[in-house]
C-alpha cells in the first residue's frame, strides 16, 4: 500500500532520468530511505562492517515502483530471496549450491522453504555464512483449504509459507509433527498416483520415483513427472502435468494433509510468519484469503519476477496483509523458470515484513532461550543451536565462551543492541551465567 502511496505522490519531484532499460530512476522518498536504513540495519546486523549500509542508502535510487536501482558505484542491492527449493524436497540444487548461486546473484537474504520440512536449513546456513547470506529458516506447508457454507464443499490444496527466527520454531515438536504426518502422506500419495498410473497403461515403476526424490526424501508430483520424462512416456514435465497429474487429473491424487487455517494457527503458535503461497494458483482465492485472515495470516505472495500483481496487491490491501513473493525456484533449467533473486520486492515492502516479523521472531528467540534458563537441560539447549548455527560441544565450550557469549552469539546476528537489551532478555542473560556448559 505505502509502495504505491510513494509512487503516485505528485510531491515526488525528484528529478528523473532515463535509464539503459527506458524506466525511469529517482532518488528515493523520505519514507522510502528510513525503509532502507532499517532494512539495511537488520540485514548487515553481523557483518563487519555496520556503518557502511547507511552510506550506501545515499547510492541507491529507485525506480517507480519503489524498487531499489544500484547505480553501479560500489553499493549493493539489498535482494531478498524468500521462496526456493533444494534436494531436501522437489529442488535441484543441494542447499549448498543453492546458496552459492543465490550469492552470484547478488541475494543477500535468503529463506529456504523447502516443502515440509526444515532438513535442508543447517546445510544451507553453513554454506551462508561462508559468503555472507541471512538465512530464514523457512518452509512450504501442504495444506488444504475447505469452505465452508458452500454447497457442496469445495476443497483446495494450499500452500503455505512459514518464516522463523534463527532459532526456528518455538515447541517444534508440534510442528516437526505436522510436517512428518504430511511427510508420510506424500509417500502414500506418490504410490497412489503411480497404480493410477499403472492403470492407464503406463508401468511407471515406483523405484524410479523413489530414486529420483532421493533418499529420505518424501516424493511428490514432480519427482513422479521426471520418473515419467525419464521413462519416456512424456516428451517433458509441462506434458506429465497437462496431461496425467494436474489437480483432477486422471493420475492425480490427494495426500493427507491438515487443514490450512489449522497450519496457519500453528505457524502463528510456533513464532513464525505466515504467507500464503502463489494465491495465483488458487481457483477461488477469495474465501481462502478471508478464512486465512481470520486464523491469523500475516501475507501473500504478490510480486513474481514479471511484475506485481494487481489483483492480489489489492486483495492484500484489503485483507491488510504483507505484500510479499519470491522466485521459487527450483533449479529446474530451462527458459520458463524464474532465477533465485528475481523478483523484486519494493524497500517499503522488505521493511513492512520485517516490522512485523522481527517482534514475533524476537518474542520466539526469548522463549527459547526461557525454556534453557529455567531447565539448563541439553534438550533445551539443543532447541538453541537447532540448526547448528552455534556449535556447542559437550564438555568443550566453543572458543572457551561463556553461555553469556552463546546468547550473544545467537542473537547478534538477529537482534538489534536495543532489542537485546530489552529487560527480559537482561533477566534471561543472568540466569543464563549462573549455569555452565558442561
Ligand atoms: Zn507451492
Ligand atoms: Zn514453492
Amino acid at each position: 500500500m505505502a509502495g504505491d502511496a510513494v509512487r503516485s505522490n505528485p510531491k515526488n519531484k525528484s528529478r528523473k532520468k532515463k535509464n539503459k532499460r527506458g524506466g525511469t530512476k529517482k532518488k528515493m522518498t523520505v519514507e522510502q530511505s528510513a525503509a532502507f536504513r532499517s532494512v539495511t540495519e537488520w540485514v548487515f546486523l553481523d557483518s563487519q562492517s555496520p556503518s557502511s549500509s547507511a552510506d550506501a542508502a545515499a547510492s541507491f535510487m529507485v525506480d517507480d515502483f519503489g524498487v531499489q536501482k544500484s547505480l553501479g558505484r560500489g553499493g549493493q542491492r539489498v535482494v531478498f530471496e524468500l521462496h526456493c527449493h533444494s534436494k531436501f524436497s522437489d529442488g535441484f540444487l543441494s542447499p549448498t549450491k543453492l546458496i552459492e548461486r543465490a550469492h552470484r546473484n547478488g541475494v543477500k537474504v535468503l529463506a529456504l522453504t523447502d516443502h515440509d520440512t526444515l532438513s535442508g536449513i543447517p546445510e544451507a546456513l553453513e554454506a551462508a555464512r561462508r559468503l555472507n547470506i541471512k538465512i530464514i529458516p523457512g518452509v512450504e506447508i501442504s495444506t488444504i483449504f475447505t469452505s465452508s457454507g458452500l454447497d457442496p464443499q469445495t476443497e483446495e490444496p494450499v500452500h503455505i509459507l512459514a518464516y522463523y527466527s534463527s532459532c526456528g520454531p518455538t515447541r517444534y515438536e508440534e510442528l516437526d509433527k505436522l510436517l512428518s504426518n504430511i511427510r508420510e502422506g506424500r509417500f502414500i500419495r506418490a504410490r497412489d498416483m503411480v497404480a493410477k498410473l499403472n492403470k492407464l497403461k503406463l508401468p511407471l515403476k515406483w523405484e524410479s520415483v523413489a530414486r529420483i526424490a532421493g533418499k529420505g526424501v518424501a516424493p511428490g508430483r514432480l519427482h513422479v513427472a521426471r520418473a515419467m520424462v525419464e521413462a519416456g512416456y512424456v516428451e517433458n514435465l509441462k506434458q506429465a502435468f497437462a496431461r496425467y497429474l494436474f489437480d483432477g487429473g486422471p493420475a492425480y491424487s490427494t495426500g493427507s494433509e491438515p487443514s490450512a487455517e489449522e497450519t496457519v494457527r500453528l505457524i502463528h503458535d510456533t513464532g513464525g510468519v505466515s504467507v500464503l503461497a502463489h494465491p495465483w494458483a488458487l481457483k477461488n482465492p477469495v474465501p481462502i484469503i478471508r478464512g486465512l485472515r481470520e486464523a491469523g495470516l500475516n501475507g501473500l505472495e504478490v510480486c513474481r519476477s514479471d511484475g506485481k500483481l494487481s489483483a492480489y496487491s489489492d486483495l492484500a490491501d484489503t485483507y491488510g496483509l504483507l505484500k510479499l513473493g519470491g522466485s521459487d525456484f527450483h533449479g529446474r533449467g530451462g527458459n520458463s523458470e524464474s532465477e533465485l533473486g528475481s523478483v523484486n520486492l519494493p524497500i517499503i515492502a522488505l521493511h513492512e515484513f520485517l516490522r512485523v516479523a522481527r517482534p514475533i521472531w524476537c518474542k520466539a528467540i526469548k522463549d527459547i532461550l526461557q525454556t534453557y534458563a529455567d531447565e539448563p537441560s541439553d534438550v533445551n539447549l539443543a532447541r538453541i543451536t537447532r540448526f547448528g548455527r552455534i556449535r556447542v560441544s559437550k564438555g568443550v565450550s566453543s572458543a572457551g565462551s561463556s553461555e553469556e557469549d552463546l546468547i550473544e552469539r545467537c542473537l547478534s546476528s538477529w537482534l538489534t543492541v536495543e532489542e537485546r537489551q530489552n529487560a527480559e532478555f537482561k533477566v534471561i542473560q543472568s540466569k543464563f551465567s549462573s549455569v555452565s556448559i558442561q
